[in-house]
Formats: structure tokens, sequence, C-alpha cells
């Protein structure tokens, strides 16, 4: 079976993808290949309102099998992809089938960091996929006691729904404080506080040693020494780019699959979109790999563009968000290398914003509660704007008028 474009990987990259070829036009035969028994779906919704029971299953597809099936999109559901050859063009699928293809796109997404343990996998949890997350549901449903490991984004938003059904709940984090790797210390004060207000305990510093089974709960060995006795253990220790199939076919690969603006890796039959990939980025005049949903739909756009022969190149500010509790924080940009940082507005109302700058210039904002200051924020980094802390963070200048001087 001879087909024009070949996605694995169906997610939202890949997922994307396909709908974007068709959203431009594109005519050519499109099969989207996925491990997972689900058509592609958003993935955020599994540690916020899916996990807390406030969303249906349907809602959290991009689109409905009718959508696949009136586009002609080929969705072949359940099948890993093993490999594929770059010369004679073929997909080498897990039930022996072999698919050719004329454009191939790696949506692959990112595996789960895995922390090794000696116990058994009951009550033991990770969250990356529907399945994950109704298992997870279910335990936050039986049990009185859980411990979350790394106080990421992933681990406090699970944090925020269990604290609601009155569950125990401890968090242990190897850094010294959450969310270190996005945020500046005074949000990360902000967000342990109010987690601490709602109940949930921390233990900073300390990596976990091992987790043994105690009959039907486990315990967990930490590396200060401590044992922490609990039913279920929930664990988000971050992700790495699933480049598995790309090196074992020879494309370049740098902290990601590496591709150009237009998402072309280094075979130009080849594409890659969304967490797997490392791409230029002319804002921040660096190669980015990012793990978020505008990431993965922006550049599906642009690797679709490409294939149907236009091109818009991917270069935007990226950004991101978290619903904790009644927060929502909304980050753009990369706050790496801030050399100052401006509060702005007052954090006891829960709605203020935060610049980061680097040489003057505002490389980031996390915005709490304050859906208008992000995106003006947004656009003052697009811009390169440099503006005076001073006037940042004086609640009365507007951001808007500012963005008009640009
Ligand atoms: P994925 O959506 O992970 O898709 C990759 C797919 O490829 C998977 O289905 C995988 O099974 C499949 N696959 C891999 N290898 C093969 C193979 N060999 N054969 C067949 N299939 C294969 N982002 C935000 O911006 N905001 C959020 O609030 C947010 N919250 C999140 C909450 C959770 C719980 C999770 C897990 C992620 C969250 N993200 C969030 C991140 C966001 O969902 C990802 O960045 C996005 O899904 C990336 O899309 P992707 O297509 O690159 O990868």
């Amino acid at each position: 079976m001879r087909n024009d474009v070949v996605i694995i990987g169906a997610g939202h990259a890949g997922g994307m993808t396909a709908i974007s070829l068709r959203q431009q036009n594109y005519h050519g035969l499109i099969t989207l290949i996925g491990e997972e028994s689900y058509l592609p779906y958003q993935r955020p919704p599994l540690s916020k309102g899916f996990l807390a029971g406030e969303i249906e299953q349907e809602r959290l597809y991009l689109k409905k099998q009718s959508y696949f099936e009136k586009h002609n999109i080929h969705v072949i559901k359940d099948r890993e992809v093993l490999g594929f050859d770059r010369d004679s063009k073929k997909v080498f699928l897990n039930d022996r089938k072999q698919i050719e293809y004329g454009k191939l796109v790696l949506a692959t997404g990112s595996i789960l960091n895995k922390i090794k343990t000696s116990c058994r996998k009951t009550n033991l949890y990770y969250l990356r996929t529907i399945t994950d997350a109704l298992k997870i549901q279910q335990s936050l449903k039986d049990k009185n006691k859980i411990t979350i490991i790394g106080a990421g984004y992933i681990g406090l938003e699970i944090a925020s729904i269990a604290a609601r059904k009155n569950i125990n709940i401890t968090i242990i984090e190897m850094e010294d404080r959450v969310m270190s790797r996005v945020i500046c210390p005074v949000v990360s004060d902000f967000f342990q506080k109010k987690h601490e207000t709602e109940g949930v305990k921390f233990k900073f510093n300390v990596s976990v040693v091992d987790i043994e089974d105690n009959h039907n709960q486990k315990k967990i060995k930490c590396s200060d020494g401590t044992v922490i006795d609990t039913d279920a253990v929930i664990i988000g220790v971050g992700i790495k780019p699933n480049v598995e199939l790309a090196i074992n076919s020879g494309l370049v690969c740098e902290d990601g699959i590496s591709v150009d603006e237009n998402g072309q890796t280094s075979d130009e039959s080849i594409f890659a979109a969304g967490d797997c990939t490392s791409h230029p980025n002319n804002i921040y005049q660096k190669r980015l790999r990012l793990e978020s949903v505008h990431n993965a739909v922006e550049q599906a756009k642009s690797v679709a563009a490409c294939i149907n022969g236009e091109k818009k190149p991917y270069h935007q500010v990226p950004w991101f968000w978290s619903d904790q509790y009644n927060l929502k924080l909304q980050i753009a940009g990369m706050s790496q290398n801030y050399d100052q940082y401006i509060v702005r507005g007052n954090m006891e109302e829960e709605k203020f914003t935060v610049f980061y700058l680097q040489n003057k210039k505002i490389i980031a904002v996390d915005t709490i509660n304050n859906l208008k200051e992000f995106f003006n924020g947004k656009k003052l980094i697009a811009l390169g704007a440099e503006i005076s802390p001073e006037v940042l963070q004086n609640k009365d200048a507007n951001l808007k008028e500012l963005i008009k001087q640009y």
C-alpha cells in the first residue's frame, strides 16, 4: 500500500498534522498510525478537568471518527511502528504490515522518565494517557493517603484535584521548590503556600531511593533516611523526547529530532513535529525543545504547509498553562537565563504578573488569573520590548499602549 503521507504517532502533533493537511486543501492519501487505542486527543485535561470528572472522554478527542472518515484520513490504532527504511521508503508495523510513504512525519511525542523500584505495579501510577488517567481517577476515589513524586505542573495539578477529595497528600521533590524548571522562586513560593493552605505537605531536597510493597500499601524510602507509608504513589518526574526510531534510521538528533523551521529533518522526505523535536527559534536565537500543545499544533501546521508546497516557518513565542485550584498560571516565553524579574499586581489578590528580563529585554511572562496581561506580555516578548522596571511594576501603566510604541 502506497501513501502520500504517513504519520507515525496519533497524538496531538500527529493528529493536527493530518487535520492541517486537509484544512490546507491537501488531496493526497494520508495514513496516521498510533499505538494507543484512541483517536488523537488532548492530554492537558488528563491532569485537570478529566481527572476531576468534570470533562467527559468524548470531549478530549481532537476530532470525531466521522471527521477522519469524511476527510479520508486513514487512522490505524493499536499498532506500533517498529522502524522505517529510508531507501525503500517503507514503514514497518508490529503486525508485520509494511506501508510505503512519499513523505513521512514523525510525531512520536515523549517517553516518561521512570523511577526504578522493587515494588509491584499496583497502586503505582504515571500519567501520560487516557488509560493512566482513568486508573488514577479510580485511585483517588478509594485511597486515603497518596504520595506524589515530583512537584512539577503535573504533580501539582493532580494534588489540587486530590486535595478537593480530602485525601492526605504528600509531595516529594528533589529540588528546593515547586516548578523550579519554569518559574522564579517568588512564584514557586506563591504556589507552594496555596497548596499548603489546601492541606498538601511537601518534602523538598529529597529523592526516592526505592519503593517497596507493604501488603496493600507502599513504603517509600527517601534519600534523607525517612520512610513514608502511603496507599498509592503517583510519579511525575518529567519526560524525554521519543527519538528512538529517528536515531535508528540515522536522522540527525540533538536533544530531540533536529528539524528546521518547516519541521523538515535531515532527510527531505521526512518531517517531525511536537514534543519529539528540537527546532530553531529566531525570537530566542537558539534551538528549542518544547513540551506543549501550542508547539504541537503550530509545528504541525508548518509541517503540513511544507508538505503541501507552501512555507509557513514556525517562529513563535512559546506558551503553556497550568490549572491548580482557582489559579490559572499562563507562561509565555522562556525565562531561563533571566537576570531580573518584576512583579506587577497584588499576589494576595491571586491576580498578578511576573516579567522576566534579560539585559532589560522582556524574555518571559508568568500571569496568574490575568488573561489580558498574558496576551499583552506575549506580544511584548515577540517585539523584543525593553521597558523600564518602574513602568512594568506600575499597575496603572497600560501595556496595550506600550505595545503600540513598538
Ligand atoms: P503526544 O501527544 O504524546 O503523542 C505522541 C503519540 O505517539 C502517542 O500517542 C504515542 O503513543 C505515539 N507513538 C510513539 N511512538 C510510536 C510508535 N513507534 N508507533 C506508533 N505510535 C507511537 N501542554 C500544555 O501546553 N498545557 C498543559 O496544560 C499540558 N498539560 C499536560 C498534562 C498531561 C497529563 C500531559 C501528559 C501532557 C500535558 N501537556 C500540556 C503536554 C502536551 O500534552 C504535549 O506537549 C502534547 O501532547 C505533545 O504532542 P505530541 O503529539 O508531540 O505527543
